[in-house]
């Protein structure tokens, strides 16, 4: 139907991508790579509390067309950056703390690998990607993943899923600068077709929960509202902070520690504020074991959708991570007939998802841009997640 408003994502053209590898180089890959960005469905500042949380990889992914060199340059383009020209960085150069803009999450896994005493060779890539930048459906981990992956290939470092999720995750935390927990790299790696992946960040085991909503019935629409705050990496540094000072006045090693049973006395411990954010990140994380436990157990997906309103709820008066555009889009989901919504991501903007019938999505699309242009917010881009494998070879 053209007229919409549920996009289908344009698709990345390899052969397009081999040719401008060729402009660009002068040479033949010797092969190209692929890794997803993800979305979470529930679990939300748990990540660094040693919870659960539950993504899954999205259809929408990085390419990257890769030849490796002899000496240690990385040469690296890409499509959505520099109108398409390359940059240049030496492997031997890379520092923590340097700047290198957004080659840090490529020359990052190598000198993540470097770390690890794997042998490194420079590379030559060109990249393109349909996973939206900076939506909170990490492009970055979709970028320092499809390189980590590559560059385990290429070099024959054999490495497992967790390792190669961890080179990417350091090129983010200690050369790009992005404190971020490790579920966007391991989403990333370890997706698989018609699941999603209970991740327990602590023991960081995953166990694959069938999420195949097709053949429920069921679309999960993400709903981008199309706005960032421009504080959300202050209030996402206070949010850890805020988990690690009531963990440490409560006697645990982390959030993840607290009983869910005797939450409450156990919260009357703590400061009205600290409370509330303890109270988001212990329930949040039993919410990722319930829709787990019911997923696992092959129930009707629809049974998650009052998990993922509590969650919204709990983000939204709890943790305090949610804005307007997102509560909007939210409530409108719901009332336009989702069996749940949630705001995904770290909040101050980015996504909602909402888990819908298929035969009703396009109604629930609409109720949200209709919703958005009462209040003046921007116009969402809407379209349906797919939950889709993870970083692989393609040629
Ligand atoms: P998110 O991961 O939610 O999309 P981030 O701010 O964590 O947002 O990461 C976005 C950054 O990752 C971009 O600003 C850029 O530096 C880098 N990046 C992601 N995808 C690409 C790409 N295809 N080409 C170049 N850089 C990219
Ligand atoms: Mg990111």
């Amino acid at each position: 139907m053209s007229d919409s408003v549920i996009r289908t994502p344009d698709s990345v053209d390899f052969d397009e991508l081999v040719d401008r590898f060729r402009q660009l180089y002068d040479a033949e890959p010797d092969g190209v790579w692929a890794a997803p960005g993800r979305v979470n469905v529930v679990g939300e500042h748990t990540d660094y509390n040693g919870g659960f949380v539950l993504p899954i990889a999205l259809a929408q992914h990085t390419v990257a067309a890769v030849h490796r060199r002899d000496d240690s340059l990385v040469r690296v383009a890409s499509t959505s950056m520099n109108d398409g020209a390359a940059v240049s960085v030496d492997l031997t150069d890379v520092t923590e703390g340097g700047d290198y803009g957004w080659a840090a999450y490529v020359v990052g896994v190598g000198w993540a690998a470097a770390q690890r005493d794997l042998p490194t060779t420079g590379l030559d890539i060109a990249l393109d990607s349909n996973v939206p930048v900076g939506a909170g459906l990490s492009s970055s981990a979709a970028l320092s993943c499809v390189i980590a992956r590559a560059w385990s290939d290429l070099l024959g470092w054999g490495l497992d899923e967790q390792t190669v999720a961890d080179l990417g995750r350091d090129a983010e935390n200690k050369i790009a600068g992005a404190p971020t927990g490790l579920m966007d790299q391991l989403a990333s790696v370890c997706g698989q077709e018609g699941h999603a992946m209970q991740i327990d960040t602590r023991a960081v085991t995953i166990t694959q929960v069938p999420f195949d909503l097709p053949t429920a019935g069921l679309t999960l629409l993400v709903i981008d509202s199309r706005t960032e705050h421009s504080h959300a990496d202050g209030e996402y540094a206070e949010r850890r902070q805020s988990s690690q000072e009531a963990a440490l006045r409560l006697g645990v090693r982390e959030l993840r520690d607290v009983p869910l049973e005797s939450l409450a006395t156990t919260l009357d411990k703590l400061p009205p504020l600290l409370r509330r954010r303890a109270r988001h990140v212990v329930t949040d994380s039993a919410r990722v074991e319930e829709a787990g436990k019911l997923l696992l157990a092959g129930d009707d997906p629809r049974r998650i959708g009052p998990l993922l309103n509590a969650s919204h709820a709990s983000m939204r008066d709890d943790y305090e991570i949610t804005v307007p555009t997102v509560d909007t889009l939210q409530e409108a989901a719901v009332a336009a007939g989702a069996h749940g919504a949630r705001m995904t991501g770290g909040g101050f903007g980015g996504c909602v998802i909402a888990l819908v019938d298929q035969d009703e999505a396009e109604s629930v699309a609409r109720a949200c841009v209709r919703a958005a242009a009462d209040r003046e917010h921007p116009t969402p881009a809407i379209f349906r997640a797919v939950a889709s494998g993870g970083a692989d070879r393609i040629r």
